[in-house]
């Protein structure tokens, strides 16, 4: 048996329970890893509230690293002792995890295990929007919404390394201070301040070339309002709330904008993107050209503290939970 965070029916943070679960041995084409850190993200929540519903009772979580214990049949290129991340693995929230050989991303030496549980899930998505979803140019001027949270630190990071200037919102000073940290060339505290007004003034009247907006709800019909002519507003989450369906005669009226509502696994979509994805984020770690914030540790069995905090909008970074 092994410990892991069981969720049996959709609610708030309390549903999630801290339990033992069976260790499974791992079948043809898996590897069974003792993990070392599972990442916290925003589609937890949604897996815990049954937003994106999944057969229950399930183990939560989607990514982590870790080492492997022993390999399945058929498994080539990954051995025990191996150290390895992953992400898109229902069941992470876990000591010991079945893992995909085909998503186990071998870590290299320079990276350690928490880097790397906090790097794939949010960082792969920051870099598929910058470079897939809106590929941002020199010279582009982009708006990343809730840009001190886990994919918007990284997102302004990737973003400023093509060459764009970044103009990023945020609630608080202390996000505000960590967003300029980024590199962020502007912040705008959204909760105090009218983004769509301050992003045109900003812009000289024109709008940005993008927007990367992780908010949804709340920010969905600004961020249309705050791009450029023929600009594209990348909706890739819904932290506030669901966006809610819209006639896209509102696409022509904003100015010929393009909307893309992106997902990672269609980013991963075969092993050589994969492996481009991650080995572009992983050469940018030991360069040291890309920083990974980790907001906030947790023992595996406070994962309902670790939910409270993130959807209280008082995380900033990576949070993880420690098995
Ligand atoms: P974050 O660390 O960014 O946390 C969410 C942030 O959203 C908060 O810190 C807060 O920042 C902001 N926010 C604004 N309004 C609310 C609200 N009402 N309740 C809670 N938070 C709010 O989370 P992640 O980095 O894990 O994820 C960011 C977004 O990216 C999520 O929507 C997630 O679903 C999405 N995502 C999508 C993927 C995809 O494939 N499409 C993959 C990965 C993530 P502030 O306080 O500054 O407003």
């Amino acid at each position: 048996m092994a410990k892991a965070i069981v969720v049996a029916e959709n609610g708030g943070p309390e549903v999630l329970t801290y339990t033992d679960v069976p260790e499974r041995a791992p079948g043809a084409g898996e590897v069974a890893v003792r993990s070392a850190a599972a990442g916290v993200n925003y589609i937890d929540v949604y897996h815990r509230t049954g937003l994106y519903p999944l057969p229950l009772p399930l183990v939560l979580g989607q990514e982590g690293a870790g080492t492997v214990t022993a390999v399945g049949d058929g498994v080539t290129g990954v051995a025990v002792g191996d150290r390895v991340a992953w992400t898109g693995v229902t069941g992470s929230y876990a000591e010991h995890v079945v893992v995909p050989a085909s998503a186990a991303v071998p870590v290299p030496s320079g990276v350690d295990d928490e880097t790397a549980a906090a790097l794939l899930l949010q960082g792969l998505t920051a870099h598929f929007l910058v470079t897939s979803s809106y590929p941002v140019q020199e010279g582009d001027t982009v708006l990343v919404h809730a840009a001190a949270g886990g994919v918007g630190l990284l997102l302004v990071q990737l973003a400023k390394a093509r060459g764009a200037r970044v103009i990023g919102t945020v609630s608080t000073a202390d996000k505000e201070r960590q967003t300029r940290a980024a590199g962020a060339d502007e912040v705008i505290r959204y909760t105090e301040e009218d983004f769509v007004a301050r992003t045109r003034e900003l812009t000289g009247g024109e709008g940005v070339a993008a927007v990367y907006d992780g908010v949804g709800a709340t920010t969905f019909d600004g961020s249309l309002a705050s791009l450029r002519r023929r600009g594209t507003l990348a909706l890739f989450g819904a932290a506030s709330g669901p966006v809610p369906p819209l006639d896209p005669q509102r696409l022509n009226k904003a100015g010929s904008v393009f909307l893309t509502r992106p997902n990672l696994g269609d980013h991963l979509a075969t092993p050589e993107e994969l492996r481009w994805r991650t080995g572009d984020l992983f050469a940018a770690v030991e360069k040291g050209t890309l920083t990974i914030t980790i907001g906030e540790r947790y023992p595996l069995a406070e994962a309902r503290d670790a939910h409270t905090a993130i959807e209280s909008r008082r995380t900033s970074g990576k949070l993880l939970l420690i098995p």
